[in-house]
């Protein structure tokens, strides 16, 4: 790095000790500038910011205590240490005036020139190290704004944008670039602060040409200044296609590994430093800091969207075995239906077989057939059309269709289709319908429910009994609830009842129940049970009005 020599302002009118002065100090390699009067001094110092300054006391227009005092006054020049050479004979007084103005030492002439060097020097040193601590407490608690800040994004796009501000800010740059790379070391956000985003193969070019900063950064993850054109030709291409004089790059690591880079450039004037430099390193460990929190919140979040997505993949899966399930148990249902149903429809064939066989031999005897005869055969055959309609009805699929249902003829229904079966298993049966509203619904799995309960009550009274079932309004809805005088069931066999595939029954399913369960979930019901043990059961089932079903769906 070149350092600029440090410059030594004398301020003396005396031209002989000038000269003197000005040679000692040009050959130890320090710059010099001269100030004949107390003026010039004041003016030279603001002006020039020198290092030191070598003041006389006795000078024209302004003497140095006068001078000392402005300069200690304005902030820009308070800081340059200021050394009064007095003549011997001056009064001690005159020196603790001078130091209490703000003076840093005094030497009296004549002097010995390398005690004067090696004070001004000390003097030197001391500012040097005072400015340096100055700067660093100034970097720390800009570096502590800056986290705080930085940390308080949790969104990328903020981010970066934040980011290139606070460089743009920091170092008054005229261009502000940052590049964010993937674990595999792809671009993949590029964003300046003079376009905003850009798309990551802009930077393709850069990467791939030896000389940009952006490609040395990503080689070797070390932060890189380029003081100015002619110093680093190795460097120019960067500088170049953005046009500026001065730049220095930073790379953002976390855990050794690049998370992107850094840039900031100055078109013209001031030329970035070393401690420019160190600024930008730090601002860069913030950055990687907070861009790894906010990559790490994205992921949560995704990672959370996954799960998300998983459980409705779930649900659908479950729904789709649900609509099995009662496929499998409809047809379970069915089978122990049909020796009910094939005795049902036996029954009207032997009346039927009879009418036929009259009317046969009333035809070959050439009698007249008697109409009333067929009219008995036909009703036998409506009977049977319409215990194979409802057969029909209830087998056929089901579609997840929900209308208007009316509790009542629903019912009606399933206390027609399981009549016969009833009556012969001994089973009366009492209906209490009372003024329910419609409830909205899909019919045939509604029905399926009943037909679930109905048969479950009569299995659970091998000997006969009573099966009431009754229907009525409450809390908007409508209950239906089907009592029996079976067997009734412990408080362990309750427990499980509702599992698929938990029956009691050496030919049972285990299904009716677990099905009846997710059809009544699925028109936002509930079912309830109550049992004892040898008195009986009771299911009560409440659907919500066909008003208050919302959206859900089976
Ligand atoms: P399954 O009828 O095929 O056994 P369900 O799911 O319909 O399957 O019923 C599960 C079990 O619940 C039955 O095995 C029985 O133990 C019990 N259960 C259901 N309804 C009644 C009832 N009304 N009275 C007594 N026990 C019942
Ligand atoms: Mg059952």
């Amino acid at each position: 790095m070149n350092e600029r020599k440090p410059l030594v302002l004398i301020a003396d009118d005396e031209q002989s000790a000038s000269v003197l002065l000005t040679r000692i100090f040009e050959r130890e390699g320090f710059a010099v500038e001269i100030a004949k009067d107390g003026e010039i001094a004041l003016e030279k110092a603001r002006s020039l910011r020198p290092d030191l300054i070598l003041m006389d006391v006795q000078m024209p227009k302004i003497n140095g205590f006068e001078v000392t005092r402005q300069l200690r006054d304005n902030p820009s020049t308070a800081r340059i240490p200021v050394i009064f050479v007095t003549a011997a004979a001056r009064e001690p007084s005159d020196v603790a005036h001078g130091l209490k103005l703000g003076a840093d030492d005094y030497i009296r002439k004549p002097y010995n020139y390398h005690e004067l060097l090696a004070r001004a020097q000390s003097k030197m040193r001391a500012r040097q190290l005072e400015d340096r601590l100055q700067r660093r407490s100034e970097e720390l608690e800009a570096l502590v704004r800056i986290g705080a800040e930085l940390n308080q994004r949790l969104g990328l796009e903020d981010l970066t944008e934040l980011i290139l501000a606070i460089a743009t800010q920091e170092f008054d740059a005229t261009y502000a670039e940052l590049v964010l790379f993937d674990p595999q070391g792809r671009p993949i956000l590029v964003r300046d602060n003079q376009n905003g985003m850009l798309a990551p193969d802009t930077v393709f070019a850069l990467l791939e040409n030896p000389n940009s900063l952006l490609a040395a950064v990503y080689r070797t993850g070390e932060p890189l200044l380029v003081p100015g054109p002619g110093n680093s030709p190795g460097t120019l291409a960067h500088l170049e296609q953005y046009g500026l004089s001065s730049a220095m790059a930073a790379p953002l690591k976390h855990h050794g590994a690049l998370l992107g880079t850094l840039i900031v450039g100055l078109h013209s004037g001031r030329s970035l430093s070393g401690s420019d430099l160190r600024m930008l390193r730090l601002i860069g460990e913030q950055a990687a800091l907070a861009v790894r929190n906010a990559q790490l919140y994205a992921e949560l979040q995704n990672y959370a969207q996954t799960l998300e997505d998983k459980v409705q993949q779930r649900s659908r899966e479950l729904q789709a075995a649900q609509a099995e399930l009662i496929r499998t148990e409809k047809l379970a249902a069915l089978g122990r239906m049909a020796a009910g149903i094939a005795h049902e429809v036996n029954n009207p064939l032997q009346p039927i077989l009879n009418c036929l066989e009259v009317a046969i031999e009333d035809s070959e005897a050439g009698r007249l057939v008697d109409s009333e005869i067929l009219r008995v055969a036909e009703n036998e055959v409506q009977r049977i059309k319409s215990i194979v309609s409802r057969l029909l009805d209830f087998a056929r699929p089901g579609n997840s269709e929900h209308t208007l249902v009316d509790v009542h003829e629903l019912v009606n229904e399933v206390l027609i289709l399981t009549a016969k079966q009833l009556e012969r298993a001994h089973v009366s049966v009492y209906a209490n319908l009372s003024d329910a509203p419609p409830v909205s619904g899909n019919s045939t799995q509604l029905k399926q429910v009943l037909l679930n309960l109905v048969l479950n009550a009569m299995e659970a009274m091998p000997g006969g009994g009573d099966l009431e079932v009754s229907v009525y309004g409450e809390g908007g809805g409508t209950v239906i609830a089907v009592r029996d005088t079976g067997v009734g069931m412990d408080e362990e066999t309750v427990a499980h009842i509702f599992d698929p595939f938990y029956s009691t029954k050496d030919e049972g399913t285990g299904l009716g129940l677990a099905v009846t369960y997710g059809i009544v979930e699925g028109h936002g019901g509930t079912i309830q049970v109550e049992s004892s043990p040898g008195r009986g059961t009771c299911f009560t089932l409440w659907l919500p009005g066909a008003n208050q079903m919302s959206a859900s769906r089976v």
